[in-house]
């Protein structure tokens, strides 16, 4: 049994649910996060819990500072302590630019980089003070290379990247390491929106030929978070099929 616990944001569905899979195979405590699929987290919840995890399942928007507060509080009481974060709930719309509302861009803005910013900063000082911990933000290729009609959404992705290198300067004589994963096309919910042509053209600009599972994603959360991953800091490990190098 590992004795290290991790809490993933955004675990009901897609690759925070995936994540979550991996890390009770490995033993970690787990405190899973959900906004609204209620149900999918406490069913996610019961069946890690028969194959013998520890969980916490936690509802709480991570675009708000206070709820993200009292779930890093409940979470450090009833495991001891949070080892590491996984900063993983996100949105995303496809919209042209000049059609973005200012709300639009703020709730990208809040559930992507406000989130991280609060989940950080109500984790670290019990990182700090055990002076061990591994946090894992996750971007996406479209922060790396930007994407037409998704400028809210590259924009709050390319910001994790910054924020995870400068993150992993500061952090680094505490021995806390912080990293980012930024995937490809995964075939989540997030996905599922899109019409059968962009499917298609999004599969056929990745070498590989296919979208990625949400599985593939988590081994890489998995392995970054994990004790071989400990001279690994500020770095951006893009699980994408090949679409970018
Ligand atoms: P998904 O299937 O749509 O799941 C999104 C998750 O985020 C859900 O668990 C949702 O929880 C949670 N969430 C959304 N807003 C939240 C909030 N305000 N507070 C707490 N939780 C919230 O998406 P996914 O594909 O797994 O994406 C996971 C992450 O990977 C996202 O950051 C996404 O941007 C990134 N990513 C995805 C892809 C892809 O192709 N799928 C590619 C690159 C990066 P509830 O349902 O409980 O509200």
């Amino acid at each position: 049994m590992n004795s290290k616990t991790v809490l993933i944001t955004g675990a009901s569905r897609g690759i925070g649910k995936a994540t979550a899979e991996l890390f009770a195979r490995e033993g970690y405590g787990l405190i899973l996060n959900y906004n609204n699929s209620k149900e999918k987290a406490l069913k996610l919840s019961e069946r890690l819990t028969k194959t013998g995890s520890k969980v916490l399942v936690y509802q709480a928007d991570v675009s708000k500072q206070q709820q993200v507060e009292n779930m890093v509080s409940a979470g450090e009481s009833f495991f001891g302590g949070i080892d590491i974060l996984i900063c993983n709930a996100g949105i995303s719309q496809q919209q042209l630019f000049t059609e973005i509302t200012p709300d639009e861009w703020r709730k990208m803005m809040s559930v992507t980089v406000d989130a991280a910013f609060y989940c950080c900063r109500a984790v670290l000082p019990g990182m700090i003070r055990r002076k061990k911990g591994k946090i894992v933000l996750i971007s996406s290729i479209w922060g790396i290379v930007g994407a037409s009609c998704e400028v809210h959404y590259s924009t709050a992705k390319a910001a994790l990247i910054g924020m995870t290198k400068a993150l992993a300067k500061e952090l680094g004589p505490s021995n806390i390491q912080v990293n980012c994963v930024a995937p490809g096309i995964i075939d989540t919910d997030m996905n599922s929106t899109l019409d059968i042509k962009t499917r298609r053209e999004l599969i056929s600009e990745t070498p590989m030929g296919r979208m990625g599972s949400p599985y593939e994603v988590a081994e890489s959360i998995v392995f970054l978070s994990s004790d071989k991953a400990d001279f690994i800091t500020g770095q951006v490990l893009s699980p994408n099929g090949g679409f970018v190098i």
